[in-house]
């Protein structure tokens, strides 16, 4: 795949960008993706990144991948190696342009004793509590703390010695002396530095102060010379603080630009409940196909084109709201049908005898790999006197709409002959029903119908017990119960998991033609939907099969008649 090549369509930033370039205000557009290396990448972030690396190729710039890296107790180096796995995955390069906040420790310093030098900011030897205390709140004006007018020489003497070690985490900060009376916040002298002696996975222990995110971010963009700074809503306060840094310190001033972040129903996305849910053991690590990470996605079986289309197709805006999880479904859906080839598998079996086809023969349908897309080529279909049904395509006592099998009726074999049901054998202890007998129309076979026979309305996929290959089979659903599982403050979002994610179906039996698939390969269980071969777990000959997604949106379906039978 040609990497970068996707681009994105027409959005508010693109437009803005467009004018910043008429204008002449830059020559070359420069992005960046962000991530702190504290958690996997989750599709919210993807939404992100297509944004960033689509306008880079857009415009004909560039994308840079920087770890904001600053707070050296949740960062680790799994998490950096994650992410480039994911971003890769996804289709980006970020080639030459890696960068870490962490690589302008040094710098972001000097800026810090340039503001001190300046007069505009200082040391501070409140505690945590007392600063939150003395901040204010949106209705009343902050208090000034003690230390604010301390001498230019004593914070730089401060600010050396906390450099330098001297002093236990958390006895000081360095604030910036803006105004504690601002509407806003955030420009109530916020913390620059805060003193933890603490190994950071890049630097080590050169450090013992470490900058706030809010002091490392906008810097690091200006450092890196980046244009258009994009991020979400949340951060539309920051953007002052964000500014007056600039201004401050008179350094390249990148333009912040703010849109609405993805949410999706049925799901988390914050990374601080995704780590609880795999430290918790709510799911089994951070690539469960269950989760809405990209590794999880992955595995689970989604291509990265369909996670592409999806951010395209629910654009970018300035309103926060909650896409359904079906309208991603719906994209890889799409992206599969094109590129999945075609396949039989059983899930539930049901043997069937074919009492009138002599035991020791076989014959072989041929069917295309693909219905729309003959360069996919042709695969082999045994047929032989013992088959497997799917259990769900067999009814005692069939309403008169299904179409399927059942006593005395008729359904054809998909590729292969008509049969009748002729005897339905039971075990005599349960009542379950445990084998058919069924008769097979010699003149119908490769979905032949001899003119003025009866036309038989279903058709059932099926595999021949000689030839079908073993395998397991794990269904997914919705991870959480309730479509915002975090809406409700008063109830815990772990009592909305729904206990019913994932089936695993151990007896499952698939066409032998599947026995060589690679890791990672998706197909099509033709009536069934879309299951891909795990990527991590199948070893040898043990094929273990994921189901990416149902053939149509069946959730909405349940839904509906769950509602109707309440
Ligand atoms: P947390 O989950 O802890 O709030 P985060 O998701 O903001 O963290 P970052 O690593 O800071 O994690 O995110 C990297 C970039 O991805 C940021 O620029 C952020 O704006 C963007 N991003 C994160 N979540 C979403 C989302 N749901 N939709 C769109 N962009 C997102
Ligand atoms: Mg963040």
């Amino acid at each position: 795949m040609d990497l970068n090549t996707t681009s994105i369509g027409p959005n508010f930033i693109r437009n803005i960008i467009e004018q910043d370039l008429e204008s002449g205000k830059h020559a070359m557009v420069v992005t960046r993706f962000p991530p702190e290396p504290n958690g996997y990448l989750h599709i919210g972030h993807a939404k992100s990144i297509c944004l960033n690396f689509g306008l880079a190729a857009h415009f004909g710039g560039r994308c840079h991948l920087r770890f904001d890296d600053t707070n050296p107790v949740k960062e680790e180096q799994e998490y950096i190696d994650a992410i480039k796995t994911d971003l890769a995955w996804l289709g980006f390069d970020w080639g030459e342009y890696e960068y870490y906040a962490s690589g302008y420790f040094e710098t972001l310093y000097q800026y810090a004793e340039r503001l001190v030098e300046q007069g505009q900011a200082y040391v501070c030897d409140l505690n945590g509590e007392q600063i939150r205390a003395y901040r204010g709140t949106l209705t009343e004006p902050g208090v000034e703390s003690p230390f604010r007018n301390r001498s230019v020489e004593e914070n730089l003497d401060l600010l050396r010695r906390m450099r330098a070690g001297e002093f236990s985490d958390g006895s000081r900060v360095l604030r910036a002396k803006i105004d504690m009376s601002a509407a806003n916040l955030n420009l109530r002298d916020p913390v620059l530095y805060r003193i933890l002696h603490a190994h950071h996975h890049r630097t080590g222990d050169r450090w013992c102060i470490y900058p706030m995110y809010d002091f490392a971010h906008g810097q690091s963009d200006s450092i890196e010379g980046v244009t258009h700074s994009i991020c979400t809503l949340e951060f539309e306060d920051h953007r002052p603080l964000y500014d007056w840094f600039c201004q401050t310190l008179d350094i390249f001033h990148p333009q912040q630009i703010e849109f609405a972040r993805l949410n999706l129903n049925y799901t988390v996305m914050s990374k601080r409940r995704l780590l609880e849910l795999v430290n918790e053991g709510h799911v089994c690590g951070w690539d469960d196909p269950r989760m809405p990470t990209l590794s999880g996605m992955r595995r689970r079986g989604f291509p990265p084109a369909a996670i592409r289309a999806f951010c395209e197709r629910i654009g970018v805006g300035k309103s926060d709201s909650i896409i359904d999880m079906s309208v991603l479904e719906d994209c890889v859906r799409e992206e599969l049908d094109q590129s999945a080839p075609r396949a039989m598998g059983v899930l539930r079996p049901l043997k069937v005898i074919i009492t009138n086809f002599p035991a020791d023969a076989e014959e072989e349908f041929v069917a295309p790999s693909h219905p729309k897309n003959p360069g996919m080529g042709n695969r082999r279909i045994p047929f032989s006197r013992e088959l497997f049904i799917d259990q769900d395509d067999f009814m005692e006592d069939p309403p008169k709409k299904f179409f399927r099998l059942g006593p005395g009726r008729e359904v054809r074999l998909r590729y292969g002959y008509i049969i009748r049901c002729d005897k339905v054998i039971k075990d005599p202890a349960s009542g379950e029903v445990v084998e058919l007998h069924c008769s097979y129309d010699p003149e119908t076979g490769g979905g032949n119908l001899p003119e003025g026979r009866p036309k038989v309305k279903g058709i059932i996929h099926w595999v021949s017990a000689a030839h079908a290959v073993s395998a397991e089979v794990r269904l997914y659903d919705r991870l959480f119960l309730s479509a915002n599982p975090t809406g409700d403050k008063q109830t815990d979002y772990r009592t909305q998991l729904n206990p019913q994610s994932l089936d695993r179906l151990t007896n499952c039996l698939i066409e032998p033609e599947l026995a060589n698939a690679q890791p990672g390969q998706a197909f099509q269980f033709e009536r069934l939907g879309y299951f891909c071969t795990d990527r991590e777990e199948n070893r040898g000959q043990a094929l273990l099969f994921n189901r990416v997604v149902t053939l149509r949106d069946t959730w909405a379906k349940l839904q509906e008649n769950a509602t109707a039978t309440k």
